[in-house]
């Protein structure tokens, strides 16, 4: 099957890649192993989590970093894109995108985001204010007695939605007859408070319609508390995102093994997919990859082996500095700063293919945890690399 650009990855900066390449009219496909890092996401979009405006901060990151190869109007243009986007399929997200928020987290602390889904539009809560707060009857992942113990004159008052995971009450909110006896309990429940804080179950499919009637229907500010994954909010922005993309004319291969590809002359030609029959060949002019740091596997680490999945690529590795004696799950440890190292145009230096670009999270020196510039980098990268390659096939 031949392709305009074929788009190696379904996370935030492949999907933003491939809504902005078909929008331009371009015959695009998305190659994907599984669901990406947004699904188990708060649905936030961090854009750069170290100052309190978002763009002043990037100027002092690293040179090195990516932020740097789409600069500030880049960044700005293509989150306000996103956020376009988002509006116009009817899941609108509310803040600047110069701007940090703190927004509540399930254990009462507070977490620096920018843009937040409409669910959470209330969610920045100070540290003195009164607030209500609703939790579900052994539920899990979500902290209710924690936040009172921070807010110690927050009251809480519990609803027995008859199952215990996050998806699964989100999945019943979606149903009306649940809705309207869950708002009917909330009437009961005589609450003094104006504004209403519960964890992020309002709904899979139709979120921004369930906060709607609950506002109307009660009086109240409700927002949403993201949980741990599995992510609601992260859930709804990844599948929303798939639609859009899918409505836009994009092709999808999922759950695609690739095992193989054929270059030429400096070009990527085809990627193989592996299959129990006959092998998918999908040949295009240009190739997109963003597949991802270690957790989704476009790279991959062991005491041996520093690799990038697809193509083999060049990694850049801060070998000089002990990977494996630190510990990982310190900000700022080195191993995020592994990656594919791009030039001005975003295709990788040094692998010598002319028609690969490269985006998100796999990028060099993107730590993305310690800047706290997760999805706000993903969708610049996305779209930047998104720019190029099509700049490239014309
Ligand atoms: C637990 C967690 C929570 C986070 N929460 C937030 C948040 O709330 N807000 C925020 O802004 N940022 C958050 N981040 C960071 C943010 O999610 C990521 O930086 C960003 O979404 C990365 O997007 P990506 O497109 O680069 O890659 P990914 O989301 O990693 O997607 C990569 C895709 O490539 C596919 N893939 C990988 N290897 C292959 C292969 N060999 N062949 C084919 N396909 C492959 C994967 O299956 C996946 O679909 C979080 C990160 C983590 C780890």
């Amino acid at each position: 099957m031949k392709y305009d650009i074929v788009v190696i990855g379904s996370g935030m900066s492949g999907l933003m890649a491939s809504i902005y390449l078909a929008e331009q009219g371009l015959n695009i496909a998305v190659v994907s192993r599984g669901d990406p890092i947004c699904s188990v996401s708060s649905g936030c979009i961090d854009i750069a989590g170290t100052g309190d405006n978002t763009l002043d901060s990037i100027t002092n990151f690293p040179h090195e970093h990516p932020y740097h190869k789409v600069g500030k109007k880049g960044i700005f243009e293509s989150i306000q894109y996103f956020k376009d986007l988002m509006e116009e399929h009817g899941n609108s997200y509310s803040g600047d995108i110069k701007k940090n928020r703190t927004i509540l987290t399930p254990i009462g602390k507070h977490r620096i985001t920018s843009l937040v889904p409409l669910t959470m539009k209330h969610a920045d809560i100070s540290k003195d204010e009164i607030f209500h707060i609703i939790s579900f009857k052994g539920i899990k992942d979500f902290f209710p007695s924690y936040v009172k113990g921070i807010f110690q004159n927050t009251d809480i008052s519990i609803f027995d939605a008859g199952t215990h995971t996050t998806m699964g009450i989100a999945a019943k909110m979606d149903n009306d007859n649940f809705l309207s006896s869950f708002i009917e309990w909330i009437k009961s429940q005589k609450i003094k408070q104006k504004k209403v804080g519960l964890p992020a179950v309002l709904g899979i499919t139709k979120s921004p319609w369930i906060l709607k009637k609950l506002e109307l229907e009660t009086g109240k500010f409700f927002f949403e508390i993201p949980t741990l994954p599995p992510s609601v909010p992260g859930i709804r922005l990844y599948r929303r995102l798939k639609g859009i993309a899918g409505g836009k004319g994009v092709s999808f291969y999922g759950s695609a093994d690739i095992s193989d590809f054929k270059s030429e002359k400096n070009k990527i030609q085809y990627i193989t997919i592996k299959k129990p029959g006959r092998p998918d060949y999908i040949d295009a002019k240009a190739f997109i990859l963003a597949t991802g740091s270690f957790v989704s596997g476009g790279l991959f680490l062991d005491k041996n082996i520093f690799k990038e999945t697809v193509f083999n690529l060049p990694v850049y590795a801060p070998i000089d500095e002990e990977l494996f004696n630190q510990d990982f799950f310190k900000l700022g440890h080195p191993i995020e700063k592994s990656g594919i190292i791009i030039d001005k145009d975003f295709k990788a230096k040094e692998s010598g293919y002319n028609n690969l670009f490269i985006a998100g999270s796999i990028l060099a020196h993107s730590e993305t945890m310690k800047f706290q510039c997760g999805h706000g980098m993903a969708i610049s990268t996305g779209v930047a690399a998104a720019k190029d390659a099509q700049e490239y096939i014309r």
